[in-house]
């Protein structure tokens, strides 16, 4: 067994989306509620996180140092789960540091976090900066990876797939937001580990699909391996869609505000705004493609990301 500390509120529930399923006009539709894990308002790197900080435990890590962008779920989450255990808690974030905390930001601060400001140019310097820093000044630091896709990160995916099974779900396609590609890589290894035989089709928020396909195939190796299983795959193996890119990273366009309102307005769902804003947008226009038959059965597995939405930068557009 992996060493796991359980803090998620798991399993996380599966409900069917009947009114957005219907304005679409398509297949069955499902959502995965990750925006339920439960630490501070959720999301899918808490799954992740049970692994890591148990890892960080093990090593008897004293603080966790972490990086990510200014409105980062991973450093909120992290910076939660730190509180929560004990450990101090290191954020490099992109960028200078904003006139007005709002979001995730916020929030980070209200964990106690210890933020770093990186400037445009140069995060990952920063990042490895700071990790040595701490550690001549005896911190005992342990590093978690962008967005937490270690192979101990990715387990907690291929173990989330397993529990999508056991609740007797089965759906033709799951459909998700990738960029750091663990959550993907998590669950390519687990569909291969436990027998899943739908596709597992990651939108890209961020990256070139041969990019993410080449990062997942090696990732979810290492994640199988981890967890006991032989398996390989290869580049070939991964879907990935990079059709909805935009305006890049952040930029709220007009795909993820009309995924925000349709899903707001036909299911009482929340989105956000980076993530899974844009791979619902993606979702929809395959739907609107004819991308699925209309008997398959397509679940969209929430990421979470809601407190994004309270980021100064999207105020006007969410409102128009
Ligand atoms: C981090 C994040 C993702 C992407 O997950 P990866 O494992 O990094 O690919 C998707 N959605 C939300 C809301 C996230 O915070």
């Amino acid at each position: 067994m992996i060493p796991r500390i359980r803090f998620a509120h798991l399993p996380t529930l599966v409900e069917a989306m009947p009114r957005l399923s219907a304005a679409l006009g398509g297949p069955q539709l499902l959502v995965k509620r990750d925006d339920q894990t439960g630490l501070a308002f959720g999301g899918n790197k808490t799954r992740k996180l049970e692994f890591l900080l148990a890892e960080a435990q093990a090593q008897s890590a004293r603080t966790l140092i972490t990086a990510g962008a200014v409105q980062s779920n991973h450093c909120r989450q992290t910076a939660a789960a730190a509180a929560r255990f004990g450990f101090e808690c290191l954020l490099v974030l992109t960028g200078e540091e904003p006139t007005s905390p709002s979001g995730n930001m916020l929030l980070d601060r209200l964990f106690g976090a210890q933020i770093v400001w990186a400037g445009e140019a140069g995060r990952e310097g920063t990042l490895q900066q700071v990790f040595r820093h701490a550690q001549e000044a005896g911190q005992r630091p342990y590093l978690i990876p962008y967005g937490g896709s270690s192979p101990s990160g990715a387990a907690a995916y291929a173990y989330a797939l397993q529990e999508l099974i056991e609740q007797g779900v089965r759906p033709d396609w799951i459909i998700f937001a990738t960029s750091s590609g663990g959550t993907q890589a998590g669950l390519v290894a687990g569909a291969r580990c436990f027998g899943f035989q739908g596709h597992i089709l990651g939108i890209s928020i961020d990256e070139p699909a041969p990019v993410l396909r080449e990062r997942v195939a090696e990732l979810a190796r290492r994640t199988a391996d981890l967890i006991g299983e032989n398996a390989s795959f290869s580049a070939d193996d991964i879907l990935v869609n990079a059709d909805y890119l935009g305006g890049g990273y952040g930029v709220m366009g007009s795909g993820e505000q009309e995924a925000l309102h349709l899903f707001a307005r036909q299911e009482g769902l929340l989105l956000d705004p980076v993530y899974t804003g844009r791979a619902a947008a993606g979702l929809i226009d395959l739907v609107r493609q004819g991308f699925f038959s209309p008997n398959e059965m397509v679940l969209f597995w929430h990421t979470g990301g809601g407190p994004a939405l309270f980021a100064d930068r999207y105020r006007e557009m969410l409102l128009r």
